[in-house]
């Protein structure tokens, strides 16, 4: 049996591990992909005092870094149930087997929504982007289309339109679906193009990188083509957490709702990362969230008797 058990090999599960581990209490981590979304990151420029660095160099640090300390790292595992306890919670794997923790740090991140068109995987990092925070300032001078027209779409494009040089927003539906006053300031930009009832159809490229795309205008059915060098598709962000839905206090968006403290609705469990309510989805917030939910998980279990 564990005192924290970290579900999620992310930057947010990899720090949790170790401020967990470095208490003396035994910790361990079930992860489906130890690394996480970083093993399919190419460029990191924003992981402060670290000029550069790439995706799969940052997963093998970061693994390389908790196996420093005395932590059993299950890879490989998907956890599939979670069941509260009132001195002990059981996590459930695909598998079969399951584990017992005094504490449960869960930290399985998210997924972008893709769009599923021709060309998306083949120019994924090479043009198709998904986040503005960290992408956008590889685009400078260049033309970008954002796809989806809700808040983060319309956000994206207002960021973008200040560091590339021409913006083209796509939407599917009629009309776009941000708050008004995002909408206001993006149609008072010069270099912002609005698409919408567009629905894109391809990424184009020349086998290196993203060329341009094609997109239908739902109202004729006509096939159009912008070229252009980026696209970040902004069409959600999908949190890993259907496992735990009935179970962990969930936001209307999936989001695992965690306190100040990185407190779940269930006492013994924490969250971080991507995976909760906390804003912002970058690694560097994803590992001081780790870093707080473990040292609550630590607070937790100082003020609980072993049973
Ligand atoms: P994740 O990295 O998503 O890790 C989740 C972990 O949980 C994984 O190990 C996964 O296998 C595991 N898991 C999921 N479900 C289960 C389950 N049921 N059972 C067991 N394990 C499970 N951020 C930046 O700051 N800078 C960037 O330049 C940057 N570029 C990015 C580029 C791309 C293409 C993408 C996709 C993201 C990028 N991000 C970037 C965002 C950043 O990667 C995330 O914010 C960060 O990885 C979140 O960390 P996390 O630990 O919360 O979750």
């Amino acid at each position: 049996r564990f005192d924290v058990l970290v579900v999620g090999g992310g930057p947010a599960g990899a720090t949790a591990a170790i401020y967990a581990a470095r208490k003396g209490i035994r910790t361990g981590v079930a992860a489906e992909r130890f690394g996480g979304q970083v093993l399919d990151t190419m460029a990191i420029e924003n992981f402060i005092s670290v000029p550069y660095t790439e995706g799969p160099k940052l997963a093998a640090a970061l693994e390389q870094h908790v196996r420093e300390y005395e932590v059993e790292i299950l890879n490989l595992q998907r956890a599939v149930k979670l069941v509260p306890g009132k001195d002990v919670v059981e996590v459930e794997f695909a598998n079969g087997a399951s584990l017992r923790s005094r504490t449960v740090i869960l930290a399985t991140g998210a997924r972008w929504r893709q769009m599923n068109v021709p060309g998306e995987d083949a120019y994924r990092n090479k043009g198709v982007a998904y986040c503005p925070h960290c992408d956008g300032p590889l685009f400078k001078g260049k033309r970008v289309a954002v796809i989806g027209g809700g808040n983060s779409g319309v956000e994206a494009a207002i960021d973008l339109a200040g560091i590339v040089s021409h913006v083209t927003l796509i939407e599917f539906d009629s009309q776009l679906r941000a708050d008004d006053v995002l909408q206001r300031k993006l149609k008072s930009l010069a270099n912002v193009t609005i698409l919408t009832s567009a629905r894109t159809t391809e990424v184009l490229g020349d086998g290196q990188k993203v060329s341009g795309l094609t997109y239908e205008n739902r109202n004729t059915g006509d096939i159009h083509t912008v070229e252009l060098e980026g696209i970040f598709v902004q069409i959600g962000l999908l949190p890993n957490t259907e496992w735990l839905k009935g179970v962990v206090d969930l936001s209307p968006r999936g989001e695992i709702v965690v306190d100040a403290h990185g407190q779940t609705s269930v006492p013994g469990v924490f969250a971080a990362g991507d995976c909760t309510t906390v804003p912002y989805k970058q690694i560097v917030i994803a590992l001081g969230e780790g870093a707080k939910a473990s040292l609550s998980a630590f607070d937790h279990l100082i003020r609980t008797s072993a049973p």
